[in-house]
């Protein structure tokens, strides 16, 4: 065949569309397309008409071989970009994605993709610019004297195309003069595509602050890095040991060669301090990715990472698919973070996915944590990953001193004994600042009637309604239900009703009253919904003034405050006795994380630990051995008991407004994936069973899961049941859902 006939032949493009739908589509190209349009066309959007809505799909390729009778094939509408949006690498990585965690790949595309390009938005960087018109264009060189303003920007475009955002302010031109110039039909505004950084603004990578002199201990771990290749290190540091410190060198190093960083922090709450502590080192543009960044800027931030023109990213989760052009390095600090792992559509891990990426393009990924997951220790301890140790605390702060305190018999005022209240006052007394630890808010995670027993329950929920006091009202911390509290009991109307148990309103409250002197600071996330709300109250704490912060597990993330000297941690009990089977991991490593809070400079922290168990033997493991010791006997329990990281799971969930479908669902999945590959020693199948809040927002939800003893076998089974499923009648009258590597069992 000779190339002339080839570019007569139809071509089309294979596209996937945002639908819950498996399968891909094919439309058929313009004749006009050219063969060198045609090979970059991989990763750009169209727009096609898809049952009668048009959609915005991305194009995976393009060929000469319809799936189906080409009469039938409709042509795409309009292809929106001129470069890929997804670049080959990004492509690829949604692709892993999309067949390992078993999902759609048209929905895995979108789910990589800021919303402003999921909508059409251009898929460019473009910056306003201020033109002349026909008509300014044939004014003589000084027709504009009579206003020196006017005739500079005429002079300027008389010899320049156009007039940028930055020109104009360099040149203290005020928006009047241009408005001016609009209104004589004079001047335009127009958009332009950004030019691609100059080298100039490429090699901007300067280190802005000298770098502390490192310990031996951090000398020796980044001794260790190698860059241009690909190895998975667990940077494994006591809190203040100076990992971020790590990070922060080995970045300047991948800066210096020319490439970008991509660093990856939990969900929001730590992201102000970490972000601020890149800006003070590094000069070079840096594109933060998380949900304090507005639609319109983190499209910005994309395009700017995509090009080159930002060097280092900065996200939560999400930011794990941002397209780098020169990416080196992956960073994941407080890799433990459940905020990882994604809890809805495409469930992820943006570990897990980063070390899949950095192993395709041969670069270093740095998982960093004080309390490493058990998944990663273990690669660790088993030398898949290369571990790295940082025991010692940089600079001259010292370890906390830590003690159990056994509340059994004693009186508990708003959950604090006695000795923790002594502490409260002694430290404050000292001029210091006090961190309480409640994992709750609200005042009472119950509210009771007296007289019959009666309970505030959620109509929606398996759940009962938290009593908050500031305003007092119901609230439902699942479904999100309101409600006002009730005078009367409901049932027998009686007025004696009472809170149970404790939330943070309770104890904000019963410490204001005991040290009015002080201020006592509520952090949880009823106080912290205004933007900057968090990052505002920690600059005031920060200043050192005495006072005690009372909060949740926000307060636990890697927030550095110098002047904590004590630490109470309210109630320990409650994840030593859960029954999911990460709860004592989560555990330990929320009492590390939030011990590491106190004694981060000069003065020296404590850590109470409240416990109506105080001899339970994890928590002596963990008092006297520490973090590491503690997790290595969670890993030989798990190991017992066939527990991740020595099984592999797949929770196949499934909700409706009436149990049995639910329950119809998943024992069709039962049988599906039992014909596929029999139940035996190392594939084991469990359930349906009721999910751990059986009722949930009206929905009954249930479970099925499916374990083995390898990861291939279980993706074996996942492959080919899930597009069996896929097609099952029953699928599509369900709301269902398949987590690989779930976090819960
Ligand atoms: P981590 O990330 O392990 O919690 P950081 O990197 O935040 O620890 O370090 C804790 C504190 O110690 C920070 O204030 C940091 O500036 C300081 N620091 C880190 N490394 C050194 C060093 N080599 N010498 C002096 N201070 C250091
Ligand atoms: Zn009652
Ligand atoms: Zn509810």
């Amino acid at each position: 065949m000779t190339a002339s006939t080839q570019t007569q032949q139809q071509w089309y493009a294979t596209i996937a569309l945002p639908v819950p739908l498996r399968s891909l589509f094919d439309y058929s190209l313009p004749q006009t397309t050219t063969p060198d349009t045609r090979k970059q066309l991989a990763g750009c959007r169209v727009k096609v008409s898809f049952r009668s809505q048009t959609l915005i799909g991305i194009i995976i390729n393009c060929h000469q071989t319809p799936s189906f009778d080409p009469n039938k094939i409709k042509p795409l509408d309009e292809i929106l970009d001129k470069r890929a949006t997804f670049p080959a690498e990004l492509l690829k990585l949604c692709w892993w994605a999309a067949n390992y965690y078993h999902h759609p790949i048209g929905e895995t595309l979108y789910t990589a993709l800021p919303q402003q390009l999921r909508q059409g938005k251009p898929g460019e960087l473009t910056t306003t610019v201020w033109r002349l018109t026909v008509e300014g264009r044939g004014l003589p060189k000084d027709g504009l004297k009579r206003a020196p303003k006017q005739q500079e920007v005429l002079q300027h475009l008389l010899v320049h195309p156009h007039l940028r955002g930055d020109e104009i302010e360099a040149r203290n031109i005020s928006p009047t003069t241009l408005a001016a110039m609009i209104k004589k039909g004079l001047l335009e505004k127009d958009s332009t595509i950004e030019p691609p950084p100059t080298q100039a603004e490429v090699d901007n990578t300067l280190v802005l602050e000298t770098p502390p002199n490192l310990s031996q201990e951090q000398q020796a771990a980044i001794d260790q890095l190698r860059y241009h290749q690909f190895k998975t290190y667990l940077l494994e540091g006591i809190t203040g040991s100076g990992k971020t410190e790590i990070y922060l060198q080995a970045i300047a190093r991948v800066l210096q060669a020319g490439q970008q960083a991509l660093v990856l922090i939990p969900e929001i709450g730590l992201t102000p301090q970490t972000i601020k502590r890149f800006r003070q080192r590094f000069s070079c543009p840096i594109a933060e990715l998380h949900s304090n960044v507005s639609e319109s800027k983190r499209n910005q931030n994309w395009m700017a990472a995509r090009d080159g023109r930002a060097q280092i990213v900065i996200g939560t989760r999400l930011a794990a698919f941002t397209p780098m052009k020169q990416l080196g390095i992956i960073i994941i600090d407080e890799e433990h973070d459940l905020s990882y792992k994604q809890q809805d559509g495409l469930r992820y891990s943006a570990r897990d996915l980063s070390i899949y990426r950095a192993s395709t393009l041969r670069i270093p990924v740095i998982l960093g944590s004080a309390t490493p997951s058990l998944e990663s220790l273990h690669n660790a301890i088993h030398g898949r990953y290369h571990h790295l140790r940082l025991t010692k605390r940089a600079g001259s702060a010292k370890p906390p001193q830590i003690n159990i305190l056994d509340l059994r018999q004693k009186p508990l005022f708003a959950g604090l004994c006695g000795e923790a209240v002594k502490a409260l006052a002694d430290t404050l007394a000292n001029g210091h600042q006090a961190i309480v630890f409640i994992n709750r808010r609200g005042y009472a995670p119950t509210l009771l009637c007296h007289q019959c027993g009666w309970i505030a329950e959620c109509r929606s929920c398996d759940a009962h309604m938290t009593l908050h006091r500031t305003p007092l009202h119901l609230h439902c911390h699942h479904c999100n239900a309101q409600q006002p509290a009730p005078r009367q009991c409901p049932s027998c109307h009686s007025t004696q009703l009472n809170p149970r148990g404790l939330g943070t309103e309770q104890t904000e409250q019963w410490l204001q009253q005991q040290f009015p002197q002080y201020p006592v600071i509520r952090i949880d996330r009823d106080t912290t919904q205004r933007k900057n709300a968090l990052t505002e109250t920690l600059e005031e704490v920060g200043k050192g003034e005495p006072c005690v912060l009372i909060g949740t597990q926000m307060l636990a993330k890697g927030h550095h405050l110098p002047k904590i000297a004590l630490v109470v941690i309210v109630d320990c009990d409650q994840g030593l006795l859960s029954s999911d089977f990460r709860g004592s991991e989560r555990l330990g490593q929320l009492i590390v994380q939030v011990a590491g809070r106190a004694g981060r400079e000069d003065v020296p922290g404590r850590v109470l630990i409240q416990s109506h168990t105080p001899d339970h033997p994890l928590l002596e493991c963990l008092m006297t051995k520490g973090y590491h010791r503690y997790a290595r006997q969670l890993l030989s329990e798990r190991q017992a008991t066939g527990l991740p990281p020595f099984g592999f799971s797949a929770l196949f969930r499934a909700e409706s407004k009436r149990p049995e479908n639910a329950i119809e669902f998943l024992q069709m999945v039962a049988r599906t994936l039992s014909q596929i590959a029999p139940a035996s020693r190392d594939i084991q199948y469990l359930g349906p069973i009721p999910a751990r809040m059986e009722k949930l927002n009206e929905r009954f939800r249930y479970q099925f899961q499916l374990k083995t003893s390898s990861r291939k076998v279980l993706q074996g089974i996942l492959k080919k049941g899930v597009k069996q499923i896929d097609q099952h009648a029953l699928t599509k009258r369900t709301r269902w859902s398949v987590d690989v590597d779930a976090l819960e069992n």
